[in-house]
């Protein structure tokens, strides 16, 4: 004989030992009890992330690189004089005169090839 009517009493809240409160009976069974759920909820995330920190060390600094905007030093491909480039620029001169030069210089390349 089965006693069916007698389901086991829910397991304490894993926070702070309490009663839970009944779950809807979906999905998966509640582990905190509403007082304890959003503080274990931001306690786990912030871990989280702090591992994650831990891990990608790398990640972490060139994304505090980008929000900082930071700039560096680097050799104008014309000129060869060294200037400020923003991290996420791509232009390898240092001045419009050198893009300038750097364009002539490739138009005569073409029409020597040509
Ligand atoms: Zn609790
Ligand atoms: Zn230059």
């Amino acid at each position: 004989m089965r006693s069916l009517n007698a389901p086991p009493p829910p397991p304490p809240c894993a926070g702070c030992g309490g009663p839970l409160p009944s779950s809807s009976g979906r999905g998966r069974p509640r582990r905190y009890c509403s007082t304890c759920l959003p503080a274990t909820a931001a306690i786990e995330k912030a871990e989280l992330a702090r591992r994650w920190r831990q891990l990608n060390p790398d990640r972490v600094a060139s994304y505090n690189a980008e929000r900082r905007e930071v700039t560096s030093t680097v050799v104008c491909t014309v000129c060869a004089s060294p200037f400020e480039r923003p991290s996420k620029a791509r232009h390898e001169v240092c001045s419009h005169e050198c893009a300038l030069a750097r364009r002539r210089e490739r138009e005569r390349g073409r029409r020597d090839a040509a």
